[in-house]
């Protein structure tokens, strides 16, 4: 199935030798390769306006080398392990090889193209094979295990203990306590798997940016904002289609086709092109893939002495086992259901008062839950978006910064950027004194992946008495702006914004000392997800909601309205979501090796759940990247296990004030900079005070 390096290195000499086509900015001197000297730029930020895709392998490969070096420095010294040498060493270790793939991944995610596509299909195996290399050496584990032995006996802080309990987990997890031929066997499992991952991104993604649905009669676009029909025009105009209107399956289009377009037969075409992504049984299928993956997980699982691929994961989370995840769902899974049909009854009244003989489809959800919000909330999202112009909402948010942590942000003009269209922010305390960096990478481009996240280019760290500033990124994938028009982003994509700005103060706040402290995976959204609640509270959108034009802010009416339609669809939301959830768990309690087929199992989860035929889960199997490419295996339950601490947390605030400085300290303190330094519970009771609650999430859901 894979094109062996020996293969394509041929073809990439050539392609390396073209400098870097986008953006045109990158283009520079080829002979000196910008990571191997200090980047000389402001805060040693990446000096992008000097990289090609031509240093990238090079540099991968020197600092899988240097790696190696530092490593085997560890190993040959010849006095007693300690923490310092052994454990602090291993830690700093690698800094080089960081430094690479912080900023590959970075363009990978933001601006990919062929020939940093075929780099990847190069260093992945490479990276994979190194990563093996190391979690499988065994003289370097010998040492962290002599350190792990006397723990009892040194003097370390909470931190360092974490730092030392994660570190020899790590290597146990990874199969340090095998047997020669098991870990060979191991090694085996993990080369594939990365392989299977990296084909599942690369279908998923020809699969996302091939399709388009192109429309050539003018009254199939009716129902739908002007907005939306001139994007459709300019990307028909983008592939030669002039006089016609493109749409495809990236948000900006889908979304507003699926909630405006009166045209059903148009918009179940649509919405089955999005469900069928990586399900076509061509080239791109995922199905075989998937189910490849499911049962190498449950080998590598038991391999290593657990039953599950689950059980493997979860050890690790606050949540601790299976068990807990499933009872956790379930009880939300019923009031969700029930309020999901609720919704759905609504909508089939609907139908029929306008004389409709049909049955609601999965296809019909966003077009009449759209018609409902219009007439039981009055709110129409377009006229909500006026309001709500990037640079306001970003400014929004960093406002919510300053007052709650006294951060300022001040654009640099002269830090590199990777693109034309994205920003550099210093970022400030209080007492004016750097903090860290922060890029803004908001809109739309080829190459890009689709959803929003937070990167590092550069993490926290102190090493003796200096420190390293972060250096953090936001990506998203807003529609940006269009003639005439500032980029005008919608109530959900405003909310994402806040989301993923609280990822970055996280990033940016972290005061860990060490790489290998990390939060769990159901801990990292806590700090994103609470900044969501400022985003769409009263106070907070009459200081940054403000009309694009006029400067007015949003009037009080859509205030209350946005206020009102919190609770709105809510159901589908949870079912959509805990489906997926459910879905991902299922695949991961799977206790045998033999192949299960993709379909017959997806099927049987959701009859399981008896889902309803009018929603289909958030993500199907075939582009389900969070838990087949991405890191949230047996780990989707997250995002509303992070909801219930985050409405808790902000229940806090609610509380004491939305901006109350020492409810804002006690979360800064024990939140965002200790994150991971101790256990993630302990850390949120001494924040709170007390043990998190279900009830503020299930109210604000309007399930109670
Ligand atoms: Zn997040």
């Amino acid at each position: 199935m894979y094109s062996k390096s020996s293969v394509l290195i041929p073809v990439l000499v050539i392609l390396l030798l073209a400098p870097f086509a986008v953006p045109p900015s990158l283009a520079a001197l080829p002979d000196e390769n910008p990571f191997f000297a200090p980047y000389g730029t402001p805060f040693e930020t990446p000096a992008f306006q000097r990289m090609l895709p031509a240093h990238f392998l090079p540099a991968l490969e020197k600092g899988i080398g240097e790696h190696k070096r530092e490593v085997r420095a560890i190993t040959v010294v010849r006095s007693v392990p300690t923490f310092e040498n052994t454990i602090v060493a291993f830690d700093r270790s690698g800094a080089l090889l960081d430094r690479v793939s912080g900023v590959f991944g970075a363009l990978r995610g933001a601006i990919t193209n062929d020939q940093l596509d075929s780099i990847a299909t190069i260093s992945t195996p490479l990276l994979t094979s190194h990563r093996n290399d190391i979690a499988l050496d065994e003289q370097l584990f010998l040492r962290i295990k002599a350190v792990y032995d006397m723990r009892g006996t040194l003097l370390l802080t909470p931190e360092q203990s974490m730092l030392l309990d994660n570190t020899y987990k790590d290597f146990v997890r990874g199969g340090a306590n095998l047997s020669a031929p098991d870990k060979q066997r191991l090694r085996v499992m993990n080369d594939e798997l990365s392989m299977l991952s990296l084909k599942f991104n690369q279908n998923l993604l020809k699969e996302t940016n091939t399709y388009r649905m192109v429309v050539e009669k003018k009254e199939d676009l009716d129902g739908l904002p002007p907005a939306v029909v001139d994007a459709a025009a300019a990307a028909a105009r983008k592939a030669s289609l002039e006089g016609k209107w493109v749409f495809t399956l990236q948000k900006p289009s889908w979304i507003p086709f699926m909630q405006y377009a009166t045209n059903r037969a148009l918009r179940e075409k649509l919405y089955r092109a999005y469900c069928n992504r990586g399900d076509n049984n061509n080239t791109f299928d995922n199905k075989q893939i998937i189910a490849r993956i499911a049962v190498l997980r449950v080998a590598r699982a038991q391999l290593l002495g657990y039953r599950t691929h689950a059980e493997y994961v979860l050890e690790e989370n606050m949540a601790k086992n299976p068990k807990t995840v499933y009872d956790f769902l379930y009880k939300l899974w019923e009031p969700a259901r029930a309020s999901a049909q609720k919704e759905r009854d609504a909508m089939q009244a609907m139908i029929r008062k306008e004389a409709n003989a049909f049955a609601l489809a999965s296809w019909d959800w966003w077009y009449y839950a759209e018609k409902i919000k219009k007439a039981e909330y009055d709110l129409d999202e377009e006229t909500l978006r006026p309001y709500f112009k990037m640079e306001n909402v970003r400014q929004g948010a960093f406002d919510v910064a300053s007052r709650l942590y006294g951060l300022q942000f001040v654009e640099r003009k002269d830090i590199p950027r990777y693109a034309d269209d994205v920003q550099v922010f210093e970022v400030k305390e209080r007492d004016g004194s750097h903090l860290g960096v922060l890029y803004t990478d908001y809109f739309l481009r080829g190459g890009k992946r689709p959803g929003a996240w937070m990167g590092s280019f550069r993490s926290y760290g102190r090493i003796g008495d200096s420190v390293v500033t972060p250096v953090v990124y936001n990506v998203g994938n807003f529609s940006g702006p269009t003639t005439g028009k500032p980029a005008l982003l919608s109530l959900d994509e405003v909310e994402t914004l806040f989301h993923e700005f609280g990822h970055a103060l996280s990033g940016l706040l972290s005061r860990r000392s060490y790489d290998n402290i990390g939060l769990p995976r159901d801990g990292i959204e806590l700090p994103s997800q609470i900044m969501e609640n400022w985003a769409r509270h009263p106070d907070v959108l009459r200081s940054y909601a403000r009309h694009y034009e006029t400067n007015a802010p949003i009037p009080e009416t859509l205030i209350q309205k946005i206020a009102k339609s919190e609770t709105f669809n809510q159901g589908f939301m949870s079912v959509e979501y805990l489906a997926a959830s459910l879905l991902d768990l299922d695949w991961h309690t799977l206790t045998d090796t033999s192949l299960v087929d993709a379909t017959a199992f997806e099927t049987a989860s959701f009859s399981r759940i008896r889902l309803m035929p009018e929603i289909v889960a958030r993500y199907r199997s075939p582009y389900f990247a969070h838990i087949f490419a991405g890191g949230y295996s047996a780990g989707y339950y997250s995002y509303i296990w992070a909801e219930v601490l985050d409405a808790d947390a902000f229940e806090a605030f609610k509380e004491k004030g939305l901006f109350d400085r020492p409810t804002a300290d006690a979360f800064r303190r024990n939140i965002l900079e200790r994150g991971g330094t101790e256990d993630p519970m302990v850390l949120y009771e001494r924040f709170r005070g007390k043990k998190p609650t279900i009830e503020p999430l299930l109210k604000r859901r309007g399930f109670l």
